[in-house]
């Protein structure tokens, strides 16, 4: 039986299990795409390619040398440019696309949000007078709080933060969620943060963080994501599975 070939644009939590829930299926090849931007990625339960494919153009060639019947962009709510470029080569190929975005989190009693469009909004949003923050949205968009230099910084990313920040005070956390809900507890009162900065990334594995500042009465600014665009869209991985049968039967070999 010629078997229907998946791609899988990961880096996420989600990604992960939809690979695992998919490599059991024999009339199935699935093939999951990382960035290559973590030094030690993830053990992964079916095969991997690693690193970008060179924009629109190589996505594009990409799915037409390998035969790729369906790609599911499982890719992170704030990771624009690949869902980008993934939804461009769908529409250039005629390849189905299957977008799976786990849902935010909603504000709920005892939060204390400053919803903001932009990281460059958070910036803005921590103020004038010096503050104790905890930044946690990642290594990339760190070096946005350059612009801010009066507070004092505890990062925790998974990979080194390089260039550091140029303020004075800062600490570095290396770790990997998921993240437990009583050692974020601890990490927040050890350091006396007074305000969180995270993206809304929704998920349980960050989560711990949200809870965390409800119960000591932080406040925490969070960047939202970008409207959502149309198309075929999963908000779990199970909806997913529903969906993408549907979408291969919908394509047949070779059209
Ligand atoms: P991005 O800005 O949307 O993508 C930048 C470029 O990286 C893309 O144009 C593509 O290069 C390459 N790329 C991204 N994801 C890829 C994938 N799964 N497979 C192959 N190439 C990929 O992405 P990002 O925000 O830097 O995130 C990079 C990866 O980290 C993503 O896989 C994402 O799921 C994961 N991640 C991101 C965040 C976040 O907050 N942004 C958080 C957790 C995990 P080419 O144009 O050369 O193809």
């Amino acid at each position: 039986m010629d078997k229907r070939r998946i791609l899988i644009l990961g880096g996420t939590a989600e990604a992960r299990d939809l690979a695992a829930r998919l490599a059991g299926r024999a009339d199935l090849a699935v093939t999951l795409s990382l960035a290559g931007r973590t030094l030690d990625p993830a053990p992964q339960p079916v095969p991997v390619r690693s690193g970008g494919f060179g924009g629109v153009e190589g996505l594009a060639a990409y799915l037409d040398e390998q035969a790729v019947d369906l790609v599911i962009d499982a890719t992170h709510p704030f990771a624009r440019q690949i869902s980008m470029n993934a939804q461009a080569a769908s529409a250039a190929t005629g390849v189905p696309l299957l977008r799976l975005e786990r849902l935010g989190w909603d504000e709920t009693q005892g939060d204390r949000w400053t919803r903001v469009a932009s990281v460059a909004e958070a910036v803005t949003a921590l103020g004038e007078d010096p503050r104790r923050v905890f930044l946690a949205i990642g290594r990339q968009e760190a070096k946005a709080f350059d612009a801010a230099p009066q507070h004092r910084y505890l990062v925790r990313s998974v990979d080194p933060v390089d260039p550091p920040l140029e303020a004075p005070e800062v600490e570095y956390v290396l770790d990997r969620g998921p993240f437990a809900l009583e050692a974020e507890i601890a990490l927040l009162r050890e350091h006396r943060i007074d305000v969180i900065v995270s993206k809304n990334s929704g998920g349980e594995a960050t989560y711990g963080k949200i809870v965390a500042a409800r119960i000591l009465g932080l406040p925490v600014v969070l960047v939202e994501r970008a409207a959502a665009d149309d198309g075929h869209r999963a908000g779990t991985v199970e909806d997913a599975m529903r969906l993408l049968d549907h979408l291969l039967g919908s394509r047949k070999r070779g059209v």
